[in-house]
């Protein structure tokens, strides 16, 4: 080999040598209005080279030294044996909150209604009181155990909403928390701040007065925190009208969070049209979307995000859409929603499986729709969510044959090793 192709080899410093199977996507998603493609391809007896936590070469493990250079320092990981998928991005959790709601669990499954658990004591409101009764230190342990929980399912980027505080000392506190187990933990966070998720009993009122002061008071304090990302709103005939999560996303925007929505969830009220007027960066819930909802979604950039844990766990009459917004060409993604009310399923793998039971999603439109497009729904699209030459070596190794098997062995879990930005977290081997 002459020296002009040895210098045009890549340098490597850490790589997963000898895995049996990789899953590759061929012609990822590229955001915006680019195309959308369900195709995976997985590779037999693949090596992944990685130079300071990028992925720098993906091939036949037997060609690795002639195509790559390596380091004196390098680190192997020896992936015999082992499955590798890019790590799951679960784009929407409510991950920090304290409190058990199994009692409100336990009477919808024996019939009674929503209103039957508002007036013994329970909803949102009951985990906003529980947060404001912890310490920012307390908070944060039981938010830990669940965010070690959600690893343990190959998860590499978590999203995590504030929404339990509903007044601007909680939020903050809140936001402090995933801030911590942010410098805590390897895995990648993002915070959204969600003080618009409920109206707290003391503010009912005027509840137009609460909108201000988020729009006014806390949104510009969140920003000059620089603890949050994202801004999102609970647009529902319950929580807030169009009009009402218009002022607060905007006021968001303005401030420079970017938007997310929560829409659709239990009635149709123009939230997916707010999303792709504002430019918001996901549209989430998307229960009740029917055709011309999914019409406004396609090339407006949006990501629409389906949450099927939700719909299960509420034990709906129906789920999202999925199959008709995949044959509508929509980047569509797919997240747990895990919550202390709402949605208990934690992690990626579950979902995986729900996916292809409730929305009638193939192994790899799920696969696509938990990692890369969910990845889209964080604005981080280019950067994770596939196994690819130039981003982040976020991997999830699994003890499987194929990755058809994740969503196929249901509550089961074979995840073997998490590589987030080229480390193994566990250290398993
Ligand atoms: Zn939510």
């Amino acid at each position: 080999m002459s020296d002009k192709q040895h210098a045009n080899r890549p340098l490597a410093d850490f790589i997963v040598h000898n895995l049996d199977s990789a899953v590759v996507f061929p012609k990822p998603y590229r955001g915006g209005k680019t195309a959308v493609s369900w195709q995976t391809e997985e590779l037999q007896h693949v090596s992944i080279a990685s130079k300071d936590g990028r992925i720098v070469w993906v091939g036949p493990a037997a060609e690795l030294g002639q195509n790559v250079t390596i380091e004196g320092s390098a680190r192997f990981y020896n992936g015999e044996g082992l499955l590798a998928v890019p790590g799951f991005v679960d784009s929407h959790t409510h991950l920090v909150y304290a409190g058990d709601r199994s009692d409100e669990f336990e009477m919808r499954v024996q019939g009674r209604s929503y209103l039957d658990i508002l007036a013994a004591g329970g909803g949102i409101l009951r985990t906003t009181n529980a947060v404001r009764g912890l310490s920012e230190e307390e908070l944060f342990v039981k938010s830990a155990q669940r965010l070690e929980q959600v690893m343990k399912t190959g998860v590499t980027t978590v999203e995590i909403k504030t929404g339990y505080g509903l007044d601007l000392e909680n939020e903050m506190k809140m936001l402090r928390v995933i801030d911590q187990l942010k410098a805590a933990y390897p895995v990648r966070i993002v915070a959204t701040f969600m003080g618009a998720h409920a109206v707290p009993a003391d503010r009912r009122a005027d509840p137009d007065a609460f909108v201000d002061e988020i729009c006014n008071v806390w949104i510009p304090e969140v920003a000059r925190s620089g603890l949050a990302e994202f801004n999102d709103v609970f647009t529902e005939n319950k929580a807030f009208s169009v009009a009402q999560s218009r002022r607060i996303l905007e006021a968001g925007l303005k401030h420079g969070l970017k938007a997310k929505i929560h829409a659709d969830e239990v009635n149709v009220l123009g939230g997916v049209d707010l999303a792709a007027e504002l430019g918001a960066v996901s549209a989430d819930h998307l229960l009740m979307t029917g055709d011309e909802g999914i019409k406004k979604l396609a090339g407006s950039g949006v990501i629409p995000t389906v949450l099927p844990g939700t719909s299960t766990y509420l034990m709906e009459s129906h789920h999202a859409a999925a199959r008709k917004m995949i044959d509508a060409g929509l980047p569509l993604a797919i997240a747990s929603d895990h919550n202390p009310g709402s949605c208990q399923f934690l992690g990626a793998n579950i979902i995986q499986s729900l996916a292809m039971l409730q929305l009638k999603m193939s192994a790899s439109e799920a696969l696509i729709a938990g990692t890369l497009h969910a990845a889209h729904a964080l604005a981080l699209g280019n950067e994770i969510g596939a196994i690819e030459v130039g981003r982040r070596t976020d991997l999830a190794l699994f003890a499987l044959n194929s990755f058809r098997q994740i969503g196929y062995q249901v509550g089961q879990n074979s995840l073997f090793e998490l590589i987030i930005d080229g480390t193994p977290v566990f250290g398993e081997q």
